[in-house]
């Protein structure tokens, strides 16, 4: 069986985003930069009008200057009167008037109307079901891509099949001790992660339960759905521990035991492969407390939601420290949100994202020199994101870093993902034109690091279906198709500790 891995992406409903950051992304991602762009003239034609124009007749009168200023006024006198016969015979015809009109009117709207379609998706999206958005899902792509059993890409006369899709929908610990500083009376104080965790479940259940009734002719389900635990450490309490005095987060120590402590005896990815085979989502009882082991496959960490990957305070340290050991001897892939974007609750949380936050922690060596976290299998999401930060630059470094003692790679489970990027066709033309300036050999190690993701269903902000998103890869000449292969199938499996 061969899959084609989307490692990044989300399914969530309406309860369980913090709306108000919901909203406050809309805005900073679709309607903000609109605005901006006009406000922009109009600021401009403020300066001139108050502040240019009067200090120029000002200055001039006063310097007695009173022949260059009757020479302005003639000037601005013959421009005030070209310009109005410019606007008669441009507008002056009723039916001219009204077809320039629409012009700006449609280009405008058009461009607010794109937006607000793709909000609409995206909050239908996230209104229905998780069982049904799922199944609609398989339906779209079933109609929009031909599906002749398997899912194939081509290129150069060949091609590569996949038998289902791997789903990795990385659930978001929204829960909020801190609130962040808002103006308004009721706040998000907290938000429990548990009743995502079972409505997220309770829907993939209902995606194979179900999907027979609205996808007829195809009996095994197109989708294969394995979650990512959400997880923010600050959001779990410690206590002292009396016989190492060290202090513990026994909530912490629970949830990973209860969804990950199986993981330790997974001598190989096959063997991983063959017991997340073996759950049974059908049989799911509703009851989160029923799950053990193999339900969820990673962890997904939000820096913009608080999550500080290495935190100055000492017991939030030992949390993240105890995150990242567990992680390490039990084979656990994590997942960072690592662009300047996304759902920021708080400013200062910005540079919680930020690789350079994450290479002290992957540098990090204790007293004795070790260096224990060297070997997280950790993916710096988004690639950095394209907004203006050297954060791509950041992570290709770190991918590529040598480690002067052996000779190796430094970070040998370190990768990155380009989820949501692809939204636009252009961005594998950038990634590629990014990855082409390094040598032949670094290049090679890039590719093996990359790893395809869809940011479904954020990403329906700017794409109008899952299908889309898919389309725009599979016809994207600027990667061979041994390229995408790897960056959809062999790294990701590599990744997420599957064979
Ligand atoms: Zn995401």
């Amino acid at each position: 069986m061969r899959y084609f891995y989307d490692s990044h992406c989300h399914m969530m409903n309406l309860s369980h985003p913090n709306l108000s950051a919901i909203i406050k992304r809309i805005y900073n991602d679709s309607i903000k930069p609109l605005l901006l762009k006009y406000s922009v003239y109009l600021k401009v034609a403020l300066l001139v009008l108050l502040f240019v124009i009067p200090v120029v007749v000002i200055t001039l009168l006063l310097t007695g200057h009173f022949e260059v200023i009757k020479w302005i006024l003639y000037a601005v006198s013959l421009i005030a009167v070209i310009l109005f016969v410019f606007v008669v015979v441009k507008f002056g015809d009723k039916k001219k008037r009204e077809i320039e009109i629409s012009k700006i009117k449609s280009t405008l709207l058009d461009k607010v109307k794109e937006k607000l379609a793709n909000v609409m998706n995206l909050l239908a999206a996230m209104e229905t079901d998780i069982g049904d958005c799922l199944i609609q899902m398989e339906e779209e792509l079933r109609k929009k891509i031909p599906l002749n059993n398997v899912l194939a890409i081509s290129g150069n006369g060949e091609k590569k099949e996949y038998d289902k899709i791997v789903l990795t929908p990385l659930i978001m610990d929204f829960g909020l001790k801190d609130s962040g500083k808002t103006n308004l009376i009721y706040k998000v104080r907290w938000k429990p992660i548990v009743a995502q965790v079972e409505d997220l479940c309770t829907g993939i259940r209902d995606y194979y339960l179900y999907r027979d009734k609205y996808i007829t002719g195809h009996a095994e389900p197109l989708f294969q759905i394995i979650p990512f635990m959400g997880i923010n450490t600050q959001n779990y309490y410690s206590e002292k521990d009396n016989t190492t005095g060290k202090s513990i987060s026994v909530s912490l120590v629970q949830l990973l035991d209860k969804n990950f402590s199986e993981f330790k005896y997974d001598t190989s990815p096959q063997m991983r492969r063959k017991k997340i085979d073996a759950v049974n989502w059908r049989q799911f009882n509703g009851d989160i407390e029923s799950i053990g082991s193999y339900y969820f496959l990673g962890i997904k960490v939000y820096p913009p939601l608080g999550f500080d990957p290495w935190p100055e305070d000492v017991v939030e340290r030992e949390k993240v420290c105890y995150l990242y050991q567990y992680c390490i001897d039990y084979n656990i892939p994590i997942t960072a949100h690592c662009s300047p974007g996304g759902f920021l609750v708080k400013k200062d949380y910005k540079d919680f994202s930020s690789p350079y936050r994450w290479e002290k922690v992957l540098d990090y060596h204790d007293e004795n020199g070790e260096k224990p976290f060297r070997k997280l299998r950790l993916n710096l999401a988004h690639f950095g994101g394209v907004d203006g930060v050297d954060w791509g630059k950041k992570i290709a470094d770190m991918i590529l870093e040598g480690d002067p003692e052996n000779g190796q790679y430094k970070y040998e489970n370190l990768y990155t993902d380009i989820s949501y990027q692809g939204v636009d066709k252009q961005s594998y033309v950038e990634l590629s034109g990014f990855i082409n300036k390094y040598d032949a050999e670094q290049r090679a190690r890039l590719i093996e690091r990359i790893i395809f993701g869809s940011d479904f269903m954020i990403n329906l902000q700017d794409i109008s279906s899952y299908s889309s998103y898919l389309q725009y890869f599979f016809d994207t000449d600027v990667f061979t198709l041994e390229e995408k292969d790897m960056l959809c199938n062999k790294n990701a499996e590599r990744f997420l500790f599957v064979g």
